[in-house]
């Protein structure tokens, strides 16, 4: 990719970002969704823009409810396939007898394990198969994220990566869902900005970050999942 195009996506509203990767890689891209409001809004822009757009998420085997039935809605609403990826059953199988069920709560190192065998590497198999990927991801959602680019190489998997909604405030988030009706988390209504796994996320006070309820037994520098960790 050229730099004058990486200087132009960043200058380009998410339609016109998300409408030039579906148009320069075809099914060589997904849009990764864990169904939070700002997946939402990239799944009802790529559908727009491409009906065949590829969307694929990571069922971890923690998630609540509430978001697998939105996955449903989703799936009937735009008539669109969900690529689901699975942990490895004996990767999960092996660390629960080691750590327990729970073990995310005793110390981050395990925490980061369980991520790292639910998350990280059903990621990685999928990015196999692809040559570029977009995500949700907003500068505004944690000091973790005031710096990443509207297009960046990630250098884990070596993919071009896309964030079409990075310059994207809470309030565009919100209105693009009121405006287009779009299905969205119910969990959302009760208090949750940020949904991941259930047994990691909580409802959080009006006056906290947004991010603030995604393991909030731990320090903020240290919440994130290693999806998104540029190492
Ligand atoms: Fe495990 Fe919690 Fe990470 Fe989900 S968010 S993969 S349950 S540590």
């Amino acid at each position: 990719m050229s730099a004058e195009i990486v200087d132009d996506i960043e200058c380009w509203t998410a339609q016109e970002a998300l409408g030039w990767m579906l148009k320069t890689y075809g099914q060589g891209m997904a849009i990764a969704s864990s169904f939070g409001a700002e997946d939402v809004v990239l799944i009802d822009m790529a559908v727009k823009l491409e009906p065949g757009a590829r969307i694929f998420t990571l069922d971890t085997g923690r998630l609540n409810q509430e978001t697998y039935a939105l996955m449903d809605e989703i799936r009937e609403k735009y008539d669109i396939p969900l690529e689901v990826c699975f942990p490895d059953g004996d990767e999960v199988r092996e660390m629960t007898e080691q750590h327990g069920f729970n073990l995310f709560y005793e110390d981050v190192e395990l925490r980061k394990l369980c991520c790292t065998v639910r998350k990280v590497r059903p990621l990685k198999a999928k990015l196999a198969e692809l040559d570029a990927w977009v995500c949700g991801l907003r500068r505004e959602q944690s000091v973790t994220r005031t710096s990443i680019d509207k297009v960046e190489r990630d250098h884990a998997s070596g993919l071009i990566k896309v964030n079409p909604m990075a310059d994207w405030s809470n309030s565009d988030v919100w209105d693009y869902i009121k405006a287009n009706d779009v299905p969205y988390n119910k969990l959302h209504d009760k208090g949750f900005p940020s949904i991941g796994c259930a047994s990691c996320t909580r409802a959080v006070g009006l006056c906290e970050d947004i991010r603030a309820g995604r393991w909030w037994w731990e320090e903020p520098e240290k919440k994130e999942c290693g999806l998104h960790v540029d190492n």
